[in-house]
């Protein structure tokens, strides 16, 4: 196991979930927010110097892992009505330098994102993250339509680039499950779509990651889910082994599934 990766973790990213976005409707995600204290807590408990995330919905390169490249990363949740809710991290630049110098026999080079906001996805696991006290450095980045080979991979050399770097680091994948386990749900209702969040949900709790992996595309489809390629890169970042495997919440309030989990 890698030293320097202090906890790999998944996190959901509904902006819902932040007081000052929901008015109220938070409450129906209770379960995910106390989740997400209790995690938060932990990774802030670790001391880690860096915290990398991997978000769906940032700049979409088809091709390339993009990474956001400003020396200083903030966002708030002006597109959610609650521009008061800001964040700013200092951006790890020299990991993301170390990074891009590993990945580039297999992946080339990464895509900046450059003066952009932080996106949601990055943002509503960095508010609970800040909110327990963590004020170190940030990576984010978002994943690509490459196969899950090549997330996987792009994971392990996130680990070696901590490694290398000797930098205490934890890995966020942030990713929501199924977008259709209720009628009325955000991509419609379907209802063989809760197997893709069973399957993660259990194989999280037993450790049985090669089941994650085995997903097929059919499965994620009819799901809609956002986490998945996120799960995958973190699955590369503990080399397919389980380290603290844990699933702390799960539910499905507004049709949509939140997990919170240790990998
Ligand atoms: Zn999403």
């Amino acid at each position: 196991m890698n030293k320097n990766i202090l906890m790999t973790a998944v996190m959901p990213h509904p902006p819902i979930i932040i007081p000052e976005v929901g008015q109220g409707k938070e409450l129906k995600a209770q379960k995910t927010i106390d989740g997400l204290q209790k995690l938060s807590q932990e990774i802030v408990d670790l001391n880690p110097e860096t915290v990398i995330i991997i978000t769906p919905h940032s700049e979409f390169n088809r091709h390339f892992f993009s990474v956001y490249s400003a020396s200083v990363l903030s966002g708030d949740f002006a597109n959610f009505r609650a521009i008061q809710v800001k964040l700013e991290f200092e951006n790890d630049v020299d990991f993301i330098r170390e990074l891009e110098f590993k990945i580039k026999e297999e992946f080339i080079r990464l895509n900046y994102i450059s003066a952009k906001p932080l996106d949601h996805g990055s943002m509503v696991p960095l508010y609970y993250l800040s909110k327990a006290g963590y004020r170190g450095k940030i990576v984010v980045i978002n994943y690509n339509m490459l196969d899950k080979g090549k997330h996987k991979l792009f994971g392990q050399f996130i680990a070696e680039t901590a490694e290398k770097l000797e930098r205490k680091t934890v890995f966020i994948a942030s990713g929501d499950l199924s977008h259709r386990l209720i009628p009325g749900a955000p991509a419609g209702y379907n209802p063989d779509a809760k197997d893709f969040d069973e399957l993660i949900v259990s194989s999280i709790k037993t450790g049985d990651f090669e089941a994650i992996t085995d997903i097929s595309y059919e499965v994620r489809d009819i799901a809609g889910e956002c986490g998945y390629n996120s799960i995958m890169v973190a699955l590369g970042v503990i080399n397919d082994k389980p380290d603290k495997n844990e699933v702390i919440s799960y539910e499905g309030p507004f049709g949509v599934g939140y997990i919170v989990a240790k990998l």
